[in-house]
């Protein structure tokens, strides 16, 4: 697993109004994740249809999307050694009364249609997603002053 893994992390409406943006950017940084991308974008309803499209036979797929069109979006590019698995670690269960306290979802939500947060769930996906909220060039490539005191190895 390469330490150039790339997950897409986003913090939802919910999220950012309730003022956790600061609090889950704080978490992977602490973990020794880089942030190689941020924006707080409102991509509107057909961009949100786009990435949760695998979703849109789910009774719950209108709600959802009306959800996630309800504010801005903080959307992120997380980097670092098998950041995909360990992004949705750092979030938890997708229902955060299953989410284990320590996570994200299970210390700050508690419906599943206000989970604060969303993260890529294969590599795959994760090229996916960052390849529909980011435009070329708009990721960063950047040696972490950290980086040394992170990883024993590249
Ligand atoms: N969701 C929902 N009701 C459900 C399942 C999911 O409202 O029964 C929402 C929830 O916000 C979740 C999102 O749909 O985060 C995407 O669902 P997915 O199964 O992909 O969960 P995730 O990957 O976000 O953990
Ligand atoms: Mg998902």
């Amino acid at each position: 697993m390469a330490a150039s893994e790339q997950t897409f992390i986003a913090i939802k409406p919910d999220g950012v109004q309730r003022g956790l943006i600061g609090p889950i950017i704080s978490r992977f940084e602490q973990r020794g994740f880089k942030l190689a991308a941020i924006k707080l974008t409102s991509p509107g309803k057909a961009h949100l249809e786009a990435h949760y499209a695998d979703l849109s036979e789910k009774p719950f797929f209108p709600s959802l999307i009306e959800y996630m069109n309800s504010g801005p979006i903080c959307a992120m590019i997380w980097e670092g050694r098998d950041a995909v698995k360990t992004g949705r670690a750092i979030l938890g269960a997708t229902n955060p009364l299953a989410s284990a306290p320590g996570t994200i979802r299970g210390d700050y939500a508690i419906d599943v249609g206000r989970n604060v947060c969303h993260g890529s769930d294969s590599v795959e996906n994760a090229q996916k997603e960052i390849a529909l909220w980011f435009k070329e060039g708009e990721a960063v490539s950047y040696k972490a002053a950290q980086f040394d005191w992170i990883y024993e190895k590249p």
